[in-house]
């Protein structure tokens, strides 16, 4: 006779970690919190920036990073740089955008980009995948099992660029936990979503583009207040007019040498002036010195250009400049002195430049996936986060099946299966309540809700498969179906109107009753179970009595009575040993109902018939 139709919830092993991944225009990198410790992963050659470059070989071969970018001046048509930019973009888009690259387009009027390559036509979306692969790789050599991941985008992303960057995960096997906004995850990188509140702009010149982003922190929510930038004003335009001056320099024009080349030299002058004060560009024999002071005289007005914005985004916002609490350097480019001077001036503060600018999203991103896998505990992002309390539905005799595990970060989503208690049943109520209690009456009650119209059946045959889901904004939405297809929905907003000292206090009181608690669940567990054989044994002795002697008929009904009277004693073990024994005088009964049952389908019946009155 089968007894207890409730699945148990599966066990919850120890998860791989999940890591925090910086997609850039220029550069990619991964990070994980290891032990508590956030580290950024190399790969096999120890090098921890990947150039977001792919190189697409003839058969269909594709090289990422260093070896894609080393021949890139040989092969740019088949080196795709600068992705990032053609996500979720349509080709004209694309070439409206200032030195937008050599791509070469299958469709210039397509409404999304498709490029050339010798391998066949490839999408923006197989690139970012193919690097996203390889950010995976290297991930691999901490845990084999990671699969689970942070990845950052530009506060300004729009929807299609954030779908095109999911899109990319997909295709590289990559669970995403969280997009996160680039800004954000340098502010949670230096720790500012600990403060009680401020307000801190993120200063982000990378290779493509220049975003500024001014973020309001309130009780460890980050809101953007204003975002301002410039998609063609980056390292990428420096190198450009470096690599004007150094042909000028040297009477040189696009004829005489490949530009991609002199763009290349032009780039690594520029990063040797951030620690010498010159540096030689050697084009095709002939020799030109940069210097910083000509260098600095060169950035001049892109520096002024990304002040100038920031001095909107702080008009938008309206809020001043001695309002500003932290401003954060991110991006390759702010290692360059004479742009953090700058940047150092303007706000009348020294800029946070402890962390590695190359490496501060991935950080930010990788502390944010250690708190969302459930890694790393953060009371400031609890409420914001991960289900703050466990979230279940009311069973028969009270007791609390928790489907939401209280810390789940979210978006989450879980499935249990329940069926009926009583023959005939053809509608159930589902209470959902909210709590570390094992009874639903020392919880909180956050709705009911009926599934109905479904067909009746005799208990324990129903199948109903219950699905709790939570998004981002811990919106709940509980979805019931009948295996025939009949459904119900509900959506809460479980966490509204708890306060932090609400959640704490909810959360103490279960840690206090625990032995009590699961003393009593014990129990309620128990008499559902007793209730549910004395129901069985019922309906079986209505039709089958006459398949025992008299004797046994009247051991079980003494049995039974036994039962019902531990029942009474709301003793657990009274309980247990009279179950066990109205079990053991059951057996037999169900042996013989059951070979009843086989001969009877001997004779004709179906298989399913048999199904059916096995229950
Ligand atoms: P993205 O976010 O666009 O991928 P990054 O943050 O990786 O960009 O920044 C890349 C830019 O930073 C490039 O233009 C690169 O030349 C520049 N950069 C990297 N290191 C230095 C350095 N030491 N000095 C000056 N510029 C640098
Ligand atoms: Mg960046």
């Amino acid at each position: 006779m089968p007894l207890l139709q409730i699945q148990n919830p599966k066990e919850i092993k120890q998860k791989p970690p999940a890591i925090g991944i910086d997609l850039g225009t220029t550069h990619s990198l991964v990070a994980c919190d290891i032990n508590g410790q956030i580290q950024v992963i190399p790969d096999d050659k120890g090098h921890v920036l990947l150039p977001s470059v792919v190189r697409y070989l003839p058969k269909g071969d594709v090289l990422v990073g260093n070896e894609a970018k080393a021949h890139f001046a040989q092969d740019p048509h088949n080196t795709i740089v600068s992705v990032k930019r053609l996500m979720g973009r349509s080709p004209s888009d694309v070439l409206a955008l200032p030195h937008s690259l050599d791509y070469q387009f299958v469709d210039t009027k397509a409404s999304f980009c498709e490029l050339v390559t010798i391998a066949g036509k490839v999408n923006p979306i197989e690139v970012s995948a193919q690097i996203l692969k390889k950010l995976m790789k290297q991930a691999h050599h901490i845990d084999k099992d990671i699969h689970e991941a942070v990845i950052t985008v530009p506060a300004y992303f729009d929807d299609a660029q954030r779908q095109a960057t999911k899109d990319a995960a997909r295709i590289a096997g990559i669970k995403v936990l969280r997009l996160l906004n680039e800004p954000t995850a340098a502010a949670i990188a230096y720790g500012l979503d600990r403060h009680a509140q401020g307000n801190c702009l993120i200063f982000d010149l990378g290779g493509g583009t220049f975003d500024v982003s001014l973020l309001q922190l309130s009780q460890g929510v980050f809101q953007v207040l204003a975002t301002g930038g410039d998609t063609a004003c980056g390292g990428d335009d420096i190198d450009h007019l470096i690599a004007h001056w150094a042909l000028n320099q040297l009477n040189l024009s696009n004829q005489d040498i490949h530009y991609s080349e002199v763009v290349v030299k032009a780039r690594v002058a520029k990063e040797d002036l951030t620690l010498q004060s010159s540096s030689i560009i050697t084009l095709k024999d002939k020799q030109c010195t940069l210097t910083v002071s000509i260098l600095n005289e060169l950035i001049t007005p892109l520096v002024n250009k990304t002040l100038a914005i920031c001095q909107r985004v702080l008009k938008d916002a309206a809020v001043m400049i001695s309002d500003i609490d932290h401003v954060v350097l991110v991006g390759g480019m702010t290692r360059t002195p004479f742009i953090r001077e700058k940047v150092a001036q303007f706000f009348n503060q020294a800029p946070l430049t402890d962390i590695d600018p190359d490496k501060v999203v991935a950080i930010g991103a990788a502390i944010s996936a250690s708190i969302l896998s459930g890694h790393r505990v953060d009371n400031n992002m609890l409420l914001l986060d991960v289900v703050p309390l466990s979230l279940g539905i009311e069973m028969m005799g009270g007791v609390v099946e928790k489907i939401l595990m209280r810390n789940t970060p979210i978006p989450a989503t879980a499935t249990q299966t329940f069926t009926t208690s009583v023959d005939g049943q053809n509608g159930l109520s589902l209470h959902l309540v909210q709590g570390e209690r094992e009874l639903a009456k020392d919880c909180r009650s956050l709705a009911h809700f009926d599934l109905s119209g479904f067909p009746a059946m005799p208990a324990g045959k129903a199948r109903i498969d219950v699905t709790f889901r939570i998004d981002t904004d811990g919106l709940l939405e509980i979805e019931a179906i009948e295996a025939s297809g009949v459904k119900s929905k509900i959506c809460v907003k479980p966490s509204y109107g708890l306060t932090d000292e609400a959640v704490t206090a909810l959360i103490e009181s279960s840690i206090t009753n625990a032995e009590e608690d699961i003393a009593n669940r014990k129990l309620y567990e128990r008499m559902t179970e007793a209730n549910q054989l004395l129901m069985s044994l019922d309906k079986a002795l209505g039709t089958d009595s006459a398949l025992l002697s008299s004797i046994k008929l009247e051991e079980i009904i003494q049995a039974k009575a036994a039962l019902l009277q531990s029942l009474d004693s709301k003793d657990v073990k009274k309980i247990n040993i009279a179950l066990e024994a109205l079990e053991n005088k059951t057996q037999e009964f169900a042996e013989l109902r059951l070979n009843t049952i086989l001969s009877q389908a001997l004779m004709g019946k179906s298989i399913s018939d048999i199904e059916n009155s096995l229950v």
